[in-house]
């Protein structure tokens, strides 16, 4: 029958058996009790000199609140075995796996509560719900904080911000990592990179003292986020993420080579030289084959290098 407690009220203490003494559950007009009594086989020693304690009766019922059985709420009515110490004549009563201490609502309870805060539904429902007050539902709520919130409430020296597609799912489709950068580890998610969003993120986690530490804010080349930066971050001077950078100059490189090219005409000789070559134009120049002569049909077949074929391509513009 242990196995059964535990299985209907989601409380594993094998200490916890049903009362024999009452009926196995007590029916009330809006819930139902489960009678139990708390039992240890083997002795309990004494907290306060080691010496082993002796049984000294129970206690009263005390009612734990456990999940919901058929739409009622159910409470484990338990009387708790008291102890006593013959050498320092202390007493004392043990707690119940499950429950935390002076709280009469079971830890299954209140992880159910929890889990249901995924739920668009509002505190009083999810009161109503779990029979608990509403306060309890806000007591369950800030203790997740210290697990949800992983956010370490110090930032160093030089962060770095970049933009991710976070998905669908989420109303703003690009998130924001907050990036350590010296160590390259990731601080946080932040689910917006909307500017209100941004704002509100860091004022409400870091502290005006934490964010004036920040020396270097690494980030893209994106406006809106100077502004942002300077008002967050009064001490930081903003770098241009690198990769950002270098995206920028290529593209206009690009596009320039598009127009000289429809200066020159598609058809022209240019025109399709500067087509045909272009990967040779976005290579580092330091790095250019100048060692192996290859025929060039835009350039009446000529044997030439790559560095050669660059070189007259510039030449033309
Ligand atoms: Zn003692």
């Amino acid at each position: 029958m242990s196995n059964n407690i535990k299985y209907i009220t989601g409380i594993k203490d094998n200490h916890i058996i049903l009362d024999k003494s009452k009926d196995k559950f007590s029916e009330f007009a809006d819930f139902t009790v489960l009678n139990c009594v708390q039992n240890f086989n083997s002795p309990k020693r004494c907290p306060n000199c080691g010496f082993n304690m002796v049984k000294n009766g129970k206690t009263p019922q005390v009612l734990i609140l456990c999940p919901k059985m058929a739409a009622k709420p159910l409470y484990m009515g338990i009387r708790k075995q008291k102890f006593i110490c013959k050498n320092c004549h202390s007493t004392r009563v043990f707690p119940i796996l499950g429950v935390e201490e002076h709280c009469s609502i079971s830890n299954y309870v209140k992880q159910q509560i929890v889990v249901n805060f995924k739920r668009p539904t509002s505190m009083k429902d999810t009161a109503f719900e779990y029979s608990v007050s509403s306060n309890t539902v806000q007591r369950c709520l800030e203790s997740t904080e210290d697990t949800l919130n992983r956010v370490k409430k110090s930032l160093p020296n030089a962060i770095a911000l970049d933009d991710f597609n976070s998905g669908t799912n989420i109303t703003d489709k690009m998130s924001m990592l907050l990036i350590n950068a010296d160590t390259h580890e990731t601080i946080d998610v932040i689910q917006s990179r909307r500017d209100a969003a941004l704002r509100s993120y860091f004022l409400r986690h870091y502290s005006r003292r934490e964010r004036q530490k920040v020396r270097f804010v690494i980030v893209d080349l994106y406006q809106p986020y100077r502004n942002l930066i300077h008002d967050l971050f009064p001490n930081a001077k903003i770098i241009a993420d690198k990769y950002h950078v270098v995206l920028q100059v290529s593209r206009v490189l690009q596009s320039t080579r598009i127009a000289v090219i429809r200066k020159f005409g598609l058809r022209s000789h240019e025109g399709r030289a500067l087509k045909r070559y272009w990967k040779l134009l976005m290579k580092d120049s330091t790095e250019l084959d100048f060692m192996h002569f290859n025929r060039r049909p835009n350039f009446k077949h000529s044997l030439l290098c790559d560095e050669d074929v660059v070189n007259r391509l510039l030449e033309m513009d």
